[in-house]
């Protein structure tokens, strides 16, 4: 098998399972118990906390424990909401946010917020200048997204960072395409909040965090007990917590090598996808993109044809984003970089990770010439 998801989800790296199993089975104390095994729990927790706070340059006490992302996001957007409703009611988002996002937003212009959707080029940037005029005396939240999960696209965060702040707004991102995968300055970019998810740097489903700055006024999410120091209640999930850690600490460590790699096997699958495929086009900016996505679109082709084609030579990829997938509507994403609808229709989304090698990867592009020339041939 070939997999080429990585931003849908990722391995769990071995050696983070590895790290996880004593929390299960001998560490299994609640982390609110007075008991030793309770306070084994304590520490791990502890322990993650910090090691988490030390790669973005924040204190341990500004990262909250989440089930991922979309609760990250959801998190962040409804308790700013709730928190600033005093001195105002709107918020400036992007058209290419993900669904958690986008839903949220949705949600909240039911609760009578204003959103702005911001457009994006056909590269999918946001426009600073854009997100200036979008501001309003009433805007209480900025929230853009690190790197966009379906083409890749990483914003000019510091710049949007420093918009947000020269006006006293409060900043959210989305990184969680770019955590794990990319050195984030927190502090420097002026990012208030900041949501991540383990899954999707080989760490386990269902676990993520949320970092909130101590600038930010923060609700609590969850009502109930005192963890999370009484901000998002209920028994932590320290096996999963743990294995988060474990993947930060790996992801971290590995970073510029994975990076580099992956950079040179992508550009190698986009170099041949283009060169040896008629009709077809790179979706996304050329450069400043995710160093493993590559989202190419073929004219006259089903996306969905593509992956059930993929599947039965035992490659595995996506088409549009994985959410989107079930729904034959073309993705919002390639929508707002404004491409045709017939175009979208026929993209398709392979993300690269560190176990991929080169000879998978022109094993891809061969496969992929091979199917897409038969599609067309068929339909003549
Ligand atoms: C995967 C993803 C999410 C959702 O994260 P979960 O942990 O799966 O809930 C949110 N935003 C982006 C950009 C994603 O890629």
């Amino acid at each position: 098998m070939i997999y080429l998801d990585h931003a849908a989800t990722t391995r769990t790296a071995p050696e983070v399972v590895e790290a996880m199993l004593p929390y299960f089975t001998e560490y299994y104390g609640n982390a609110g118990g007075i008991y030793r095994l309770g306070s084994e729990s304590k520490r791990a927790l502890m322990r993650a906390r910090e090691t988490i706070a030390g790669t973005l340059g924040a204190e341990p006490n500004e990262i909250y424990f989440t089930s991922g992302g979309t609760e990250s996001d959801n998190w962040a957007l409804k308790a700013a909401c709730e928190a600033y409703r005093g001195r105002g009611g709107h918020i400036v988002t992007s058209k290419i946010e993900h669904h958690a996002v986008l839903r949220t937003c949705e949600y909240l212009e039911k609760q009578g917020i204003a959103v702005t959707y911001l457009d994006v080029d056909a590269d999918g940037l946001v426009d600073p200048e854009r997100l200036k005029r979008a501001i309003r005396p009433d805007t209480i939240l900025i929230s853009v997204m690190y790197a966009n999960n379906e083409i890749g696209t990483i914003q000019p965060i510091r710049e949007i960072g420093e918009i947000a702040a020269e006006r006293g707004i409060l900043f959210h991102t989305d990184a969680v395409q770019a955590y794990g995968q990319l050195p984030i300055d927190a502090a420097g970019c002026h990012i208030d909040m900041l949501s991540a998810s383990a899954h999707k740097f080989g760490g386990p489903k269902g676990v993520g965090f949320l970092y909130v700055g101590r600038k930010a006024k923060l609700r609590s999410f969850m009502h109930g007990g005192q963890q999370e120091r009484g901000r998002r209640a209920g028994t932590e999930n320290v096996a999963g917590i743990v294995g988060m850690e474990a993947a930060v600490q790996r992801a971290y460590r590995t970073m510029e090598e994975k990076a580099e790699r992956e950079t040179v096997l992508r550009d190698r699958l986009i170099e041949r996808l283009l060169r040896e495929i008629p009709d077809v086009r790179l979706n996304g900016h050329p450069t400043k993109r995710l160093p493993g996505n590559v989202n190419v679109s073929f004219a006259g082709v089903e996306g969905e044809t593509v992956l059930i084609m993929l599947d039965m030579e035992s490659i595995c990829a996506s088409s549009g984003s994985a959410c989107a997938s079930g729904s034959l509507d073309p993705s919002h994403v390639l929508r707002a970089v404004g491409l045709a609808p017939e175009l979208a229709k026929g993209s398709l989304r392979l993300t690269i990770g560190e176990e991929n090698t080169m000879e998978e990867i022109d094993t891809v592009a061969e496969t992929l010439a091979r199917i897409i020339r038969k599609i067309r041939e068929t339909v003549i």
